[in-house]
């Protein structure tokens, strides 16, 4: 289905959102990424827009990672989004991609010109009656490490050793990889940070075990602590997910999505009594401004 994108510093159709095949961005996958959730209220007829601030200042640190040093400021982008969500007169759950890329013919080392994409889609919220628990394994491929391609930037071309591993998991019978890092600690996903429970503690990998500094795995953190739910977060094995008593990856996209086993490893079947249950209850809260909405995390589209 086609909608309004902002690209070039205007409203488009997403069908003439069109940028050099030689670009640095097509031929070497230069260009750093958000994926952000947008959650409608039907009650205001308005658009949440879930942790949007924390989004633009990762996209921030990725641009400093990677050389990169656009003219425009988040608030620029903040209102492209705005004005995007607006022309796309969205009544519906949605996901949107705000990408800075370098549109001309380049090499790996340009360094301009930089521009910025908003493009919103359709994307559901989780709902806890459909949940389809995912099968992982353990990637023969290892995460990329801090001393070869920071981990930490959420750019275009980390995202092929996402893919070596996601492609592997499914050829062999799975839905998802779990990387470990250069040390042989639990990592992450290929889109998705992990959590275990195991005698209702919630452990996970710390951010030097070469992870994205996961915006819903802090969203799950804080939550947690106020729920008075045990928390860990330390270095973790791949023995320690094999005899998890519930495991559930955690990202914008997936949300909380319980995992069913982990190589020939079966965890506990999701109930209502599940603490991953427990977490994505309260995370479809939070992401409508019904649980802590002292820590301000929703930013309605209207008051942008
Ligand atoms: N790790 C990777 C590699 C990801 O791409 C994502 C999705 N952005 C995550 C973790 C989860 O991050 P977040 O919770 O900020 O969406």
């Amino acid at each position: 289905m086609s909608s309004i994108v902002w690209f070039g510093g205007r409203l488009v159709q997403d069908s003439s959102a069109l940028i050099s095949i030689l670009s640095p961005t097509s031929q070497y996958g230069l260009n750093v990424f958000e994926g952000i959730r947008g959650y409608y209220s039907v009650d205001n007829n308005d658009i949440y827009i879930f942790r949007l601030t924390d989004h633009l200042l990762r996209l921030s640190e990725s641009c400093s990672l990677l050389g990169l040093s656009p003219a425009f400021a988040l608030t620029d982008i903040k209102n492209s989004i705005k004005l995007c969500i607006e022309a796309n007169s969205f009544a519906h759950d949605i996901s949107i991609r705000c990408s800075i890329y370098l549109p001309e013919p380049g090499s790996w080392s340009s360094s301009g010109p930089i521009d910025y994409l908003i493009a919103p889609i359709l994307k559901k919220r989780s709902s806890i009656s459909e949940l389809q628990p995912v099968k992982c394994c353990i990637s023969s491929w290892q995460r990329l490490s801090p001393n070869s391609s920071p981990p930490a930037a959420k750019v275009g071309s980390n995202y092929m050793n996402s893919r070596l591993a996601f492609l592997d998991a499914q050829s062999s019978g799975f839905d998802q990889p779990i990387f470990l890092d250069h040390l042989g600690h639990v990592c992450e996903s290929s889109g998705s940070c992990v959590f275990i429970v195991k005698n209702n503690t919630l452990l996970t990998a710390p951010v030097s075990s070469s992870i994205l500094p996961s915006i819903t795995r802090d969203t799950v953190l804080t939550m947690a602590s106020a729920l008075g739910i045990p928390t860990l977060v330390q270095p973790l094995t791949r023995t320690d997910l094999y005899l998890a008593d519930e495991a559930f990856l955690c990202g914008s996209a997936v949300e909380i999505l319980p995992i069913d086993c982990i190589d020939r490893f079966k965890l506990k079947s999701i109930s209502r009594d599940s603490l991953t249950i427990k977490i994505l209850h309260h995370y479809l809260l939070a992401v409508s401004g019904l649980f802590l909405p002292s820590m301000q995390w929703n930013e309605s589209c209207s008051s942008l």
